[in-house]
């Protein structure tokens, strides 16, 4: 394993950032090379834990010569938003100059302009520099992982359109209870990362990439960092990247059996008002329309002081909020559905 650090200078004076970044060398040239990072998101640590178990497990894989494919590894993608604390509370989702979410504006470039993203980086701010780099590794590879974590939820992943059902072996590899097909409609880093292989050649856009794959796998809650779930997500990963010819060692997958839905049909569910929320069902529950997901305490004390929150149609509760206390419109779950959700979504993202 190698080990080398990219060094970001800092905005003001007297702070620069330091990014490790690990790298295993393959035996063939021609396996797929391999891109993963954890933490973009750098108060979603699931994966940061993830990945030091693989990092172990790989490194046995190098002493016993089964490295086939060149491998890098950022354990930690972020460190600038990893030393945004506000009032005694990490703050790694949103750039707090610019109030930039670290996972939206990569560069929508096409691989063909790969080096260009790494030219005079000093005319750029410390978080451009930042993406600029990671997504210039991830350009240099053809299987990216970027690991992060929802609120309270089941393993996910969004995966493009692009990669399905390709990509089933991911997700039957690292045991997903669900997986949202996304459309390739944002500048998150996956979508970045799918966008450049989409406009390889010049007046054209590839629907499909077979051979590739860009994915945002959503490693549970915030709060599910545990020693034995970080092994057992590392060594689902490590069987995807045998499967793949990363690493020698055979591995039989079973199919993915679960529900892989398109966005348009996850319900969004939200707040109708202002109040305290009391959920009745949790995330992993299967709902039928018209059931009670939660009633909201919008006038504490008062005989007519609370509003219900009902299931819009029959679905899988994929995700749901922590908070307890929450504004009116507020996200309080995702739930995965067999048909599309009546409500209107812009393309992209379900979330800012
Ligand atoms: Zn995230």
């Amino acid at each position: 394993m190698n080990i080398s650090e990219i060094i970001i200078a800092g905005d003001t004076h007297g702070i620069e950032w330091r990014l490790p970044v690990l790298r295993f060398k393959g035996s063939d040239p021609k396996a797929p090379k391999i891109y993963i990072q954890a933490a973009l998101h750098a108060n979603e640590l699931p994966g940061t834990a993830l990945v030091h178990f693989l990092c172990e497990m790989l490194r046995r894989a190098e002493s016993a010569g089964q490295i086939r494919s060149d491998i890098i590894v950022v354990p930690h993608a972020n460190p600038i938003g990893a030393a945004q604390s506000h009032f005694g509370e990490l703050q790694g989702r949103f750039d707090l100059a610019s109030r930039t979410n670290f996972n939206r504006e990569f560069p929508l470039i096409s691989v063909r302009e790969r080096d260009g993203l790494v030219e005079n980086l000093d005319r750029f701010a410390a978080v451009e520099k930042l993406k600029r780099q990671l997504l210039h590794m991830a350009l240099g590879c053809d299987l990216v992982i970027d690991l992060h974590c929802d609120d309270e939820s089941l393993q996910y992943a969004y995966i493009d359109d692009a990669f399905w059902p390709e990509a089933s072996d991911l997700a039957a590899a690292m045991e997903m209870e669900a997986v949202l097909l996304s459309d390739g409609e944002s500048s998150a880093f996956e979508e970045a990362v799918a966008f450049a292989w989409k406009h390889e050649k010049a007046g054209e856009k590839a629907s499909k990439l077979p051979g590739k794959l860009s994915v945002t796998v959503e490693l549970r809650g915030r709060r599910d960092v545990y020693p034995d779930l970080a092994k057992k997500d590392a060594e689902g990963l490590l069987r995807f990247l045998a499967s793949r010819g990363a690493i020698d060692t055979p591995v039989a997958l079973a199919p993915f059996t679960g529900p892989a839905v398109a966005l348009d049909n996850v319900e969004m569910i939200r707040a109708p008002a202002a109040g305290t929320v009391l959920f009745h069902r949790n995330i992993g529950e299967h709902v039928a329309e018209g059931d009670l997901l939660a009633t909201l305490i919008t006038r504490p004390g008062m005989a007519d002081g609370t509003a219900e929150v009902r299931a819009p149609q029959a679905g899988l509760i994929v995700t749901r909020s922590t908070e307890r206390i929450v504004r009116g419109r507020a996200d309080l779950m995702k739930i995965a559905c067999k048909t599309a959700s009546k409500a209107a979504r812009k393309a992209g993202t379900l979330e800012d």
